[in-house]
């Protein structure tokens, strides 16, 4: 079996407001069997603290170890990285506290800023802008939460998410981003070395090819794409390899299986070994 899981948010746990099918039962068997689960959700509006409350009023225990939203993820980078940072943020008071709290300083404008972090901001205006404008082009580092270019809206069906504010200050300043959430795997390698394990012992699952799968492909872990969310089976089939997950499943009741299964056949080359282990993923 394999024991450390790392699962996207919405289009896998749930659909706005709405618990997926198997989703608690599934969560009970993994903690029964031992086995480590993270949420790791490009998300960066909310601080981790309310994306597990969400999960909590779902019915789903968790921890607050346990949830890694982008703006989480930004933080803890930044703070290995650069903790002497002094960042202008365009994004919401959510991100603004995870940056605080990983021991960063937060500035109110471009001035003296090293670093601009840019993601969803629901309280964007054209002063925020200009001043990451400002700080970029005198040499910040900019630095995008994610790319997302919607987010899921219950009365119009999308709404414009980080990733339309990020090319706003891309056009603007000629800069592109160094991006923290999905495609990049750099959520899965912090939550590797929180764990200690190697992306061979590690599965992630998502509902999306361009930045689930494509984040567990360019990190080297298994990646399994369940069907419950955005992306229909086909659409998988015909992915390009980079983004072709390792197994294809119709829902999470057929997790568990699919990592005893896995587990079974642990030491064997990564690519080779899904393709024999899982011939119809
Ligand atoms: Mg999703």
């Amino acid at each position: 079996m394999l024991r450390h899981v790392v699962m996207d948010m919405d289009g896998v746990i749930y659909r706005g407001e709405a618990l997926l099918p198997g989703v608690r039962t599934l969560l009970q068997q993994l903690q029964q069997r031992g086995v480590q689960v993270a949420f790791l959700t490009n998300n960066a509006s909310r601080h981790r603290q309310e994306l597990a409350e969400k999960l909590k009023a779902m019915g789903l225990p968790c921890t607050l170890e346990q949830v890694w939203g982008s703006a989480y993820i930004t933080a803890r980078y930044l703070a290995r990285e650069a903790p002497a940072a002094r960042v202008f943020v365009v994004g919401t008071a959510g991100t603004v506290r995870e940056l605080q709290e990983a021991g960063l300083t937060v500035v109110p404008t471009h001035e003296g800023a090293t670093h601009v972090v840019v993601g969803l901001d629901w309280g964007l205006t054209y002063e925020k802008l200009r001043q990451a404008h400002y700080a970029i082009c005198q040499g910040a580092h900019f630095i995008a939460t994610n790319l997302d270019p919607t987010y899921p809206d219950s009365l119009h069906t999308t709404a414009p998410g980080g990733g339309a504010i990020v090319a706003a200050l891309r056009t603007s300043t000629g800069v592109a981003p160094q991006v923290m959430g999905k495609p990049q795997p750099t959520g899965l390698a912090l939550i590797a070395a929180a764990w200690g394990v190697r992306p061979s012992e590690m599965v992630a699952v998502g509902d999306r090819l361009d930045t689930d799968i494509a984040a567990a492909r360019a990190f080297g872990c298994r990646a399994v794409l369940v069907l419950t969310g955005v992306t229909r089976r086909a659409e998988a089939e015909q992915a390009p390899a980079a983004l072709r997950p390792d197994a294809v499943i119709a829902d999470l009741t057929e997790l568990v299986p699919l990592l005893e299964r896995w587990g079974r056949d642990e030491s064997g080359p990564l690519p080779e070994t899904h393709k024999k282990v899982d011939p119809e993923g």
